[in-house]
């Protein structure tokens, strides 16, 4: 049995402080369930080790494992600092230039070429998590000149937020068109795109997965205020979300966070899209062994939003103590779920007029009678995941053991809140195989003697269609 049993998971940037196969197995033991690849970092042959170590602890240790592609996008950045550093003081006029020189005094270089065509006067220019901020005065060719609002140290290459700008550069850059082949030629579990601001970068991005003739699911990373305005049409187009609270903190303004942290979770669940929550979760961890207080409470309030995921940056890429931080997290999360009622059961309303209703309906009801059951466990069986993703969209108390014959498709629902999947692919009859699984969840301690539990399926078994029965069964 998988050392963690929570059913919130958890998301572990990968980097030099955990990219080996014993770290990488450490974090998996500690109760990582989903592995981010970060392509802001690293060459490619770096995440081809990384990918190969996790897919050798999957065969090992029997675990599933996913493999989350995060693409860096159109990450704006200042460049080199003569000195390393340069003080900005508030009030005074600095120039922006996109001429490949280092920043000096009163003088900021950017990598991104359009900004003296995309901004306006009046613009805020936010630099480093905002910790710098500008105001456009003027523009003036390849020039832009700049009042200082924030003043500060300005350092080598650190981010640059335009958030009152509309950026002309397309979300899939020509660095994250060659990661993507990259990913995609290795068989990522999942692929994330960065600083999404319409659904159509989506459907780009699933066109050209299309393309290469692959399925590969899309987390739209939610960072840029536009994409907050197109919610509900982002959430349609894609098949996960990441509130990612970096950018979106600097962008929106932190304060503003907490309540679209919770807007996203609850409209994402509703629609059964999976949600992950990133960013400083446990950053203090970079550099100390214990979290603190707020951290703690940040990560058990996000259990209790109804995140699918929680994610770790560099905690676990670049901190002290990666294990730790899977630990204390994992803790957290185990006690949130032991202790909260809040957690499960969410209310729901069907959409009639989906195609999928009437399967919708009898997932439904699978997760109602699993509660006044107090079942132990509902097992279904899909081809497409879509099952798994409904019956978790429930958040039953209930343990969500899936089987299915498509092995791709086992550590794409790793990320899924509450799912377990193994592969199964014998058909011969409902009978046999409703016994298969009950004798294999048996066996591997799954399921104990006079345990309730609960069978999706869809009938005629061999005809693989959506689920449209429920059987209620006892363990013996
Ligand atoms: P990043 O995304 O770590 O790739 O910037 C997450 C965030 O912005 O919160
Ligand atoms: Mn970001």
């Amino acid at each position: 049995m998988h050392a963690n049993f929570n059913k919130t998971k958890i998301v572990a940037t990968v980097g030099p402080a955990s990219n080996t196969k014993e770290r990488l197995l450490a974090l998996a033991q500690a109760g990582v369930d989903v592995f981010r690849l970060n392509f802001s970092h690293g060459t490619h042959e770096e995440h081809f080790q990384v990918i190969q170590h996790i897919r050798a602890i999957n065969v090992e240790y029997g675990y599933s494992i996913s493999i989350l592609q995060d693409l860096q996008g159109p990450k704006i950045r200042t460049r080199e600092v003569e000195g390393g550093e340069v003080m900005l003081e508030k009030g005074q006029t600095v120039r922006i230039t996109t001429a490949n020189v280092p920043c000096s005094e009163a003088l900021i270089s950017t990598n991104y070429t359009a900004l003296p065509k995309d901004v306006s006067e009046g613009d805020r220019i936010l630099i480093d998590d905002g910790k710098i901020e500008l105001k456009v005065q003027s523009i003036d060719g390849e020039e832009v000149k700049a009042t200082v609002i924030y003043g500060g140290p300005l350092r080598s290459k650190k981010g640059i937020n335009l958030p009152n700008t509309l950026v002309s550069t397309p979300s899939l850059t020509e660095k994250d068109t060659e990661d993507l082949y990259f990913g995609l030629e290795h068989e990522v579990d999942w692929v994330a795109l960065s600083f999404v601001r319409s659904p159509t970068d989506i459907h780009l991005l699933r066109h050209i997965i299309r393309q290469r003739g692959k399925d590969t699911r899309i987390v739209a990373k939610i960072e840029k205020p536009q994409a907050i305005n197109l919610i509900d049409e982002i959430i349609e187009a894609t098949d996960a979300l990441m509130v990612a609270r970096g950018d979106l903190g600097v962008e929106v303004g932190m304060e503003e966070v907490p309540m679209i942290q919770k807007m996203i979770v609850q409209k994402s669940t509703d629609a059964a899209k999976p949600v992950i929550i990133a960013t400083q979760m446990m950053e203090s961890m970079i550099d100390s062994p214990r979290p603190t207080r707020a951290e703690t409470n940040d990560v058990a309030n996000a259990v209790l939003d109804g995140a699918d995921a929680l994610m770790l940056s560099a905690e676990t890429a670049v901190g002290k103590y990666p294990e730790l931080v899977i630990q204390s997290m994992a803790e957290t999360i185990r006690i949130v779920e032991e202790k909260s009622p809040r957690v499960y059961n969410r209310p729901y309303v069907l959409d009639t007029a989906a195609e999928t209703f009437y399967n919708d309906s009898v997932i439904a009801a699978a997760c109602v009678l699993s509660k006044d059951t107090k079942a132990q466990a509902i097992v279904g069986m899909t081809t497409s995941g879509y099952t798994a993703f409904r019956i978790a969209a429930h958040r039953p108390k209930a343990h969500i053991f899936i089987f299915t014959s498509n092995k791709k498709i086992i550590p794409v629902l790793n990320l899924v809140w509450g799912v377990r999947t193994f592969f199964y692919d014998s058909l011969v009859s409902t009978d046999a195989t409703f016994n298969d699984l009950k004798q294999f969840l048996m066996k591997e301690g799954y399921l104990a003697h006079g345990d309730v539990f609960i069978n999706t399926a869809s009938m005629p078994i061999a005809e693989k269609r959506r689920t449209n029965a429920i059987k209620l069964s006892i363990a013996r």
